[in-house]
């Protein structure tokens, strides 16, 4: 993606508005001659910036900067959209942490440790697998249920949304614990944030109405 000089952007705002115009047109807001702009005419075309057309004029290309946005978008840094995470202690029962789920209005909750580090994730499924059988949910706490450290995938705040999209979708999870490592060797993990589908998308809407640049 190149970066435009302050005239090609002038000019962009110039075909936003007033497209399809001439390049004659564009040359007389600018108070510039036609051969004056013409570079900058061709890098916007060549670039997807604009398009043109022979004796019409130039049109800005909306595929060009929707697709210029989306890229803005995957490269975002989980930190500036992720979620406050639900936890529950280790020891916390099953029927308690169903409780939880309904009462924050989220699909996953994690486990932690009595220092705070993450411990485990507990999502839907694994809450409805426990509550099959006649087990006492209220006897069961959540540490015989979730899925355990090592097996957490975890996120960096540093990392972008395009890399948690991407976790998620080959993983086949719907969210991931945002952390910030204590200790590697011993899988000690502050948990700082969630991302989940759910914020992905919401960043994706948000990104996307913005008012075109
Ligand atoms: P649901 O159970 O509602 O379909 P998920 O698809 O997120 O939700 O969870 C599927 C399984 O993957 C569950 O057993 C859950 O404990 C596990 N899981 C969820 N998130 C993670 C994660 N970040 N890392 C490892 N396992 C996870």
């Amino acid at each position: 993606m190149i970066k435009l000089s302050k005239r090609q952007d002038e000019i962009l705002q110039i075909v936003k508005q007033n497209g399809p115009i001439t390049g004659k047109e564009i040359a007389e807001k600018l108070s510039l001659t036609r051969a004056a702009l013409r570079p900058d005419l061709a890098i916007l075309t060549m670039s997807g910036n604009l398009d043109a057309r022979p004796r019409v004029g130039y049109f800005f290309n909306d595929n060009y900067a929707a697709r210029r946005k989306a890229k803005n978008y995957l490269h975002q840094n989980v930190t500036d959209y992720k979620a406050h995470p639900i936890v529950v202690g280790k020891s916390t029962s099953v029927y308690d942490a169903i409780v939880q789920l309904f009462l924050e209005d989220v699909g996953t909750l994690y486990a932690v440790d009595s220092e705070g580090h993450l411990a485990g994730v507990i999502s839907r499924k694994d809450l409805l697998r426990a509550s099959l059988g006649n087990r006492n949910l209220n006897e069961l706490p959540v540490s015989v249920i979730m899925t355990r450290m090592p097996n957490i995938i975890t996120i960096n705040p540093e990392e972008t949304l395009l890399e948690a999209a991407k976790k998620m979708i080959h993983n086949h999870i719907d969210s991931l614990p945002v952390v910030k490592e204590v200790d590697q060797q011993t899988n000690t993990y502050l948990l700082v944030g969630r991302i989940t589908k759910t914020t992905i998308t919401r960043a994706y809407l948000e990104i996307m109405e913005e008012k075109a640049d």
